[in-house]
């Protein structure tokens, strides 16, 4: 079976033929990739703990030794999985992370069972086939199959595979940095929640690399006022001034701001891009960077985010009956803050650009309190990209998909990440599935992921380790 679907999915896909793949990793890579899809590790009604044990049992049957193998969390639900890989002390460990748990699916949403490993016409089916249970059983594939053939790497390689990235308040990757650091400390880390490679029709494009991310911020804007008759309206308006300080908000922006991986992403994708386009990226790497060029990449809303912090608002709530004046209005503003800048900072920059005192400009945390002023932490600034990472990946990258780029980029959304780099653990986004720009899935219905893009990825990542931790 396993190899039928092998070949007919390599008629399907590009690149070199599967042949280049480990059929056991492959099929052990897959079993793990069933257990977990058919694990539920939804915050409703769903247990990452049993996802855990189920992993940690097949590490000790492959040879992992009980202290090596840590199930720990802050709840019974919501239980990480710790396993290391000894290797030579001369460096620190690599940290390898990917999150257990999954977004909501509802039955009646979709085709098959979200929670039944489906596989049909070339794809595998089910939540969490693309995010990210994918990387989840590559990277413990990769571990199972590392211990087995006795490789001895030149570091320890630690993987946890943890809870709430999606939802809940039990952070696995943050709580295990607060409450078990030695456990998990690292000179660098390796997130798979993601895919790297974008291709169109099974055409490889290019392989991203994250480097860095935003930092999520909400900010709540409050404007009060003694209110009245309607029929007797007065100029100093609750609802006028909100209006008015929002539009000043609306025409500022932040100053451009590129990072060691904001410009290594420009200078990759200006050998891609073509024309206008290319010249203008390699006109804002210019010192200092063109304006005319900032201006027209900034039409592009990829473009124009990844050059600065951004504040837009996004809810808007105001006014108690329809014949009083306004007592009350408010607006939710929502950042998303350069790292190396603070959420306070943003806050402060806020205060002035709406340029109203009577305006209060206050913070909205995680746990969805409004507090007064907000973190004066800034997110650790990327660091250069590290050669021990960025060289093994860029020689086979090139072996296994041959013309493209490896192209650093920063995030535009969250992922664990932000907790690692927030403790200075310089870290790195680097997954190696290919998936097609028309079926980004994850979150949505009907989740799925190529067959030979999986096994692809398993045997890349596998060699990556490998070559990572080589002597
Ligand atoms: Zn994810």
């Amino acid at each position: 079976m396993q190899w039928r679907l092998l070949a007919a999915a390599a008629v399907l896909g590009a690149g070199p033929a599967l042949a280049d793949t480990d059929a056991a990793s492959s099929a052990l890579a897959r079993d793990i990739f069933r257990e977990l899809i058919e694990i539920n590790t939804t915050e409703s009604a769903g247990r990452v703990t049993s996802a855990s044990e189920a992993m940690a049992q097949r590490l000790r049957a492959a040879g992992f030794a009980d202290p090596d193998l840590q199930i720990l969390g802050p709840n019974d639900r919501k239980k990480n999985l710790v396993v290391r890989l000894h290797g030579g002390g001369r460096h620190r460990p690599v940290l390898l992370i990917g999150h257990l748990d999954v977004v909501e699916a509802r039955r009646e949403d979709w085709t098959t069972d979200p929670f039944r490993f489906v596989e049909q016409d070339g794809y595998f089916y089910g939540r969490g086939t693309q995010d990210m249970k994918s990387g989840d059983a590559i990277m413990m594939a990769t571990l199972i199959r590392l211990k087995k053939e006795g490789f001895h790497p030149s570091r320890d390689i630690i993987l946890a595979l943890t809870a709430d990235e999606e939802s809940g308040s039990s952070n696995g990757v943050e709580w295990l940095l607060k409450n078990h650091r030695e456990l998990v400390d690292a000179e660098f880390v390796l997130n798979h929640d993601g895919n790297s490679i974008t291709s169109d029709h099974g055409k490889p494009l290019f392989f991203e690399v994250d480097g860095t991310e935003k930092v999520y911020g909400d900010y709540l804007l409050t404007v009060t006022n003694p209110g009245g008759h309607s029929s007797l309206p007065v100029p100093d308006n609750a609802i006028y001034q909100l209006a008015a300080a929002l539009t000043r908000l609306s025409q500022y922006e932040f100053p451009f701001e590129l990072n060691s991986v904001t410009r290594g992403y420009y200078e990759s994708m200006s050998g891609i891009e073509t024309g206008e386009r290319a010249a203008d990226m390699r006109a804002i790497l210019q010192t200092p960077p063109d304006a005319q060029a900032i201006a027209r990449l900034s039409r592009d809303p990829v473009d124009h985010s990844i050059m600065r912090t951004t504040c837009v608002a996004t809810r808007l709530v105001g006014g108690h009956a329809n014949n009083a004046l306004p007592q009350r209005a408010q607006a939710t503003v929502n950042c998303r803050i350069l790292p190396g800048h603070s959420p306070e900072e943003v806050r402060r920059t806020l205060i002035g650009v709406l340029a109203d005192s009577r305006i209060s400009v206050q913070y909205i945390d995680d746990q969805g309190e409004v507090r007064d002023t907000a973190s004066d932490r800034r997110g650790y600034p990327p660091p250069p990209l590290d050669p021990q990472v960025m060289k093994p990946l860029g020689k086979l990258v090139a072996q296994m998909w041959p013309g493209i780029k490896v192209v650093p980029a920063m995030s535009a959304g969250a992922s664990d990440g932000v907790y690692t780099s927030a403790v200075g653990l310089p870290t790195y986004l680097i997954a190696g599935i290919a998936i097609d720009k028309d079926n980004l899935r994850a979150h949505g219905r009907d989740e799925r992921l190529g067959v030979e893009s999986f096994y692809r990825g398993n045997e890349f990542f596998y060699r990556y380790i490998k070559a990572l931790t080589a002597h």
